[in-house]
């Protein structure tokens, strides 16, 4: 029997066998047929990428000119001249072609006893769209006034010439902003914030421009639907993980971002990795129950320049630029297109961790006095019973 049922086996292999062959052959002469179709430069560039990017409107090399024009303005901190030319080159870039609507939101902050003038910069697209949920895409324009982290401790009052921390941001929403009106969207607002890299120096707090925009704009705000803020997105072999703040009260919309840089073959500079809590301006969003995502460089693990007088456009590559601009050009098409996804995107309490630390710290306390007391209401009972006896 069992004989018998190899043969079987075996009669059966021998057709297969053939049609093996003849796929073979047939692969063959497919195969020399794709190779008569020579691929474009394009096409090389995309070989084992799942997604052809040649179709991308967003253009890296218009990005690294506007990070490049910032940078020779020379200094741009709060009430600096540098500082007023990028405002004037943003306002320029958008409303060179077609009309964008931009608000200068004005106020003030004593620096030093004197007044600066503080100015965050809201643009609206050309028709913009309230009727659906609408989104913001932020980045700060400011660069640090001292570059406090410099090797040489004689440099740390110079300023920071803030390439990729300030300047990237700006450059690469610029294109962005152009490219989703080149595809008919509208339901978002660009936010370019003042003074959020001034910590500790002279007496100031950081976010001070994205904190006052939320403080001010409540009917603004009841509208909008979630947040994406880039931070230092310019930088040679940037890595960007999942930032704790952004991961634990906008999920989905990170899922959504780091999902499609890995469709696009950049996870590795969207790192699928958990990574720790960075105070920036996507954190006054959250205080306000926004959901919002800050996609920021983990540079731990390598040469940073950051806060030195080296953030210069040397640090800035292209390549960045670029996985950054297509991924949320394609993403976000993908984002307004169903709404779907936002299912799992609600408003929230902010909880943040210094509540949780105060809130734990009392927990602890009040158990341990209850506990204590209990000891000694033991100890008062025992005594008593000695005493009674
Ligand atoms: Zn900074």
């Amino acid at each position: 029997m069992q004989n018998g049922k190899n043969l079987k086996r075996k009669e059966k292999k021998i057709p297969h066998h053939n049609l093996d062959r003849v796929l073979f052959f047939l692969l063959l002469f497919s195969s020399s047929i794709n190779l008569l179709h020579l691929p474009s430069h394009a096409e090389f560039d995309c070989v084992g990428a799942s997604v052809q990017k040649f179709n991308f409107k967003f253009n890296a090399s218009n990005a690294y000119e506007t990070i490049k024009k910032q940078v020779n303005y020379g200094a741009r901190y709060p009430g600096s001249l540098g500082i007023e030319k990028t405002r004037k080159l943003i306002a320029n870039e958008l409303q060179s072609s077609i009309n964008w609507d931009i608000n200068f939101q004005n106020f003030t902050k004593k620096w030093n006893e004197e007044d600066v003038k503080l100015v965050n910069i809201i643009c609206q697209p050309p028709n913009f769209d309230v009727s659906t949920p609408n989104f913001l895409l932020m980045a700060h324009y400011d660069t640090r006034l001292w570059a406090t982290s410099d090797p040489d401790p004689e440099r740390r009052r110079d300023s920071v010439p803030g390439a990729n921390d300030g300047a990237s941001g700006v450059g690469i929403l610029l294109e962005l902003g152009k490219v989703l009106v080149e595809y008919g969207i509208t339901n978002f607002r660009l936010i370019f914030f003042d003074a959020e890299d001034q910590g500790g120096i002279l007496g100031w707090d950081w976010l001070v421009g994205s904190r006052y925009y939320v403080s001010s704009k409540d009917s603004e705000l009841q509208d909008i639907s979630w947040a994406i803020l880039l931070d230092m997105v310019g930088a040679i072999n940037a890595t960007f993980k999942r930032e704790r703040n952004s991961d634990m009260y906008a999920k989905v919309l990170l899922d959504q971002i780091w999902d499609e840089a890995a469709n696009l073959n950049y996870s590795n500079y969207f790192i699928n990795e958990s990574w720790k809590t960075i105070l920036d301006d996507h954190v006054p969003f959250l205080q306000a129950g926004i959901p919002a995502i800050d996609i920021i460089d983990d540079f731990s693990s390598r040469y940073n320049p950051w806060h030195t007088t080296y953030d210069n456009l040397t640090y800035i590559d292209v390549d960045t630029l670029e996985a950054v601009g297509y991924t949320l050009e394609s993403a976000l098409q993908k984002l307004v297109q169903s709404t779907d996804w936002m299912n799992g995107l609600t408003r929230f309490n902010y909880v943040s961790k210094f509540t949780i630390t105060v809130v734990l710290g009392s927990i602890i306390m009040i158990s341990l006095i209850v506990r204590s007391s209990g000891k000694d209401a033991r100890k008062i009972g025992k005594s008593n019973k000695i005493n009674n006896s």
